[in-house]
């Protein structure tokens, strides 16, 4: 129980749409130059080799136990939407970007979709949570597949993993785990801004594979730019990620370098 109160805080991840290169280039070098960002760039490879080491390891298994268990939670608190065009449209943009995941992790990939006005979309053990507000947001399903490619990359990236493992570590090694567990938590609130970046990459990766205009995932964040400081919906996502302009930068810079794309401004 504990644990789950504690992936509730710490799970809210927004973000997160031809032909492949052979290899993908991930270049942060668009978040290392942003001067609002703190940590930026640092303490993740670290945190995430301390993890590795210290840490207590984490089962594909437990993870998707967690993901049932947030469920569980996510239904007590929220009204859940499973009938009409949205989730049919939620449904067939999550069909098509698990089909183009390369070398699976194994989870079972699920999506519900919460009746509120808040803009959020997370995700935990396979199972991703989207929300009315973020679906009006969106005026596309291009759009949409980059959120959803986002949070998939999550989880293949091994974001929750790591989050869990620092959780239990502390949990289980009291101070001892407080060295790598606290370590992580001072520079990751809640995932750090370079995994947000490489999930980004990843789902316009997934986006681009399953047949999306990528391209789309910049105009989202320039909305997304508008909105930041006029309204309170956003706060608590904001405060925890990326500033949106970098985000836009970053993922104009990655269709370009990777795909050639030349996304319009
Ligand atoms: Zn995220």
């Amino acid at each position: 129980m504990k644990i789950i109160t504690i992936l509730s805080a710490i799970l809210f991840s927004f973000v997160s749409c031809s032909q492949q290169p052979k290899k993908i280039v991930n270049d942060f070098s668009c978040i290392e130059e942003d001067p609002s960002g703190i940590g930026i760039g640092i303490g993740s490879d670290l945190e995430s080799q301390l993890l590795g080491q210290f840490g207590k390891p984490i089962s594909l298994k437990e993870e998707i136990t967690d993901g049932d268990s947030l469920l569980v939670k996510i239904k007590k608190e929220s009204k859940l939407i499973s009938t009409g065009p949205e989730i049919q449209v939620l449904y067939k943009v999550l069909w098509k970007l698990k089909n183009v995941i390369k070398s699976p992790k194994g989870f079972d990939y699920k999506i519900y979709y919460i009746q509120s006005d808040e803009l959020n979309s997370f995700t935990c053990g396979g199972k991703i949570f989207f929300t009315t507000g973020m679906y009006k947001f969106c005026k596309t399903e291009d759009e949409i597949a980059c959120i959803l490619g986002h949070e998939i990359g999550h989880n293949e990236l091994g974001h929750i993993r790591d989050n869990l493992s620092r959780i239990k570590t502390m949990e289980d090694f009291g101070d001892a785990g407080m060295i790598t567990a606290g370590l992580g938590k001072l520079l990751i609130t809640p995932f750090n801004q370079k995994n947000e970046v490489a999930c980004d990459f990843y789902g316009l990766d997934l986006a681009v594979a399953a047949g999306y205009d990528a391209c789309q995932n910049i105009s989202l964040w320039k909305r997304m730019q508008e909105k930041q400081g006029s309204t309170s919906i956003l706060e608590s996502f904001m405060s925890t990620h990326p500033a949106s302009s970098s985000r836009a930068n970053c993922s104009r810079n990655h269709l370009d370098i990777n795909y050639q794309l030349s996304c319009p401004n």
